[in-house]
């Protein structure tokens, strides 16, 4: 087995790319972590939580995945790039420890991956240094399945990390936060400068640590609660009262009822709305039109 690079040293990564005929891709977000000590960072992040199964999302040229292979992780690595792939499975060549495969995140059910990647009663920890060019989708998509994992380490735009986990009244404060906030407790670890990517992203990043609420609260039905909270923020500066007449016009008459009745005023804006209070509407309206 051939001994494993530092890829976090910018000279060794740009050698590796050279001899792979590889260069950073824009349309996939790549802004690789050329600092040894971030990357340490956030695998001591990861190590805080008991484990040592990981799924992790787009690995690059394998800053984290190294991390994780020298903790003892099994990882399965998911990666778009196929010439990122390549690189990847000559560097893990012998190392069963390390799968990569030649994924699209956004496509994937993660579910019936965990099931069939690590066998069914496996808790699997997610973490991903993610491209900015897919960060919202693939946050609601892990949210959809209902957090799936046992802890996440995410970096993500500083601006996505806020958005994440904005309360009520922040400006931040949108349909993200309030699904975010229903299915995990989410907290901003640290912040990362742009300085230790290459190459150098527009925008500073933050490392996010989200871990699955245990107990869920009541909303009726999943795909109505979904429909209430992403539809109301579309027009986050009308009512409550005008943003759910335009979504569920059947229910004019009663809205004010419903929505006094889950403790919120009908002239209140969605961002000044609590989670418990969007869960208690979608359940209201659920019991009410079952
Ligand atoms: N983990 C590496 C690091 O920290 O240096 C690379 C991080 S880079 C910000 C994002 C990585 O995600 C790139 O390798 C990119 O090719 C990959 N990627 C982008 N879109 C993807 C997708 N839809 N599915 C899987 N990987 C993706």
């Amino acid at each position: 087995m051939s001994e494993l690079p530092d890829v976090t040293s910018p000279r060794v990564l740009r050698e590796l790319f050279k001899e792979h005929h590889l260069s950073p891709r824009r349309q996939w977000g790549q802004n690789f972590l050329v600092d040894a000590n971030v990357a340490h960072k956030i695998a001591a992040a990861l190590a805080a939580v008991p484990g040592k199964a990981a799924i992790e999302i787009g690995p690059g040229a394998g800053a984290l995945t190294l991390l994780l292979y020298k903790d003892g992780y099994q990882v399965l690595a998911l990666e778009i790039d196929r010439g990122l792939v390549h690189l990847l499975n000559t560097l893990f060549a012998g190392r069963a420890e390390v799968t990569v495969q030649q994924v699209d995140a956004l496509k994937v059910n993660w579910r019936e991956l965990i099931r069939e990647y690590f066998g069914s009663d496996l808790e699997v920890k997610l973490v991903s240094n993610l491209p900015y060019v897919i960060s919202g989708p693939f946050l609601f998509s892990i949210l959809k399945e209902q957090f799936p994992f046992k802890a996440a380490v995410l970096m993500l735009q500083k601006e996505v990390a806020r958005r994440l986990v904005a309360a009520p009244g922040d400006p931040d404060y949108g349909a993200l936060s309030v699904l975010c906030c229903y299915y995990t407790q989410g907290k901003v670890l640290f912040d990362v400068s742009s300085n230790v990517f290459w190459p150098k992203p527009k925008v500073g990043s933050a490392v996010i640590l989200l871990k699955p609420r245990s107990r869920l609260l009541a909303l009726g039905e999943e795909p109505l609660f979904w429909t209430i909270v992403q539809g109301v923020f579309q027009q986050r500066r009308k009512t409550i009262f005008n943003n759910m007449v335009r979504l569920l016009p059947a229910l004019r008459d009663q809205l004010t009822d419903l929505l006094t009745e889950s403790g919120i005023d009908p002239v209140s804006r969605p961002e000044e709305i609590e989670v418990e209070q969007f869960a208690k509407l979608s359940q209201i309206i659920y019991n009410n039109h079952q």
